[in-house]
């Protein structure tokens, strides 16, 4: 899912500390760097800093 990145959400995710990316998902797993589903995941890895115009959102994502 794209998301597009504001001003209000780059606030919203700073206060709340948000977190969109693999790293901080129940599925990823640190000794490989990859998802545990095998899902590609190249859009999802290291996009909490919201630096850009747009987020892509795994729908699988799971706060670990
Ligand atoms: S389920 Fe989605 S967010 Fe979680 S590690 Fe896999 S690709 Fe990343």
């Amino acid at each position: 899912m794209i998301t597009r990145v504001d001003d209000r959400l780059r606030e919203e995710a700073s206060r709340y500390r948000l977190r969109f990316g693999c790293e901080h998902c129940f599925a990823w797993n640190d000794e490989t760097g990859r998802c545990s589903h095998e899902f590609p995941n190249d859009e999802h890895v290291g996009v909490e800093a919201l630096r850009s115009d747009r987020v892509v959102f795994c729908k699988e994502f799971e706060l670990r």
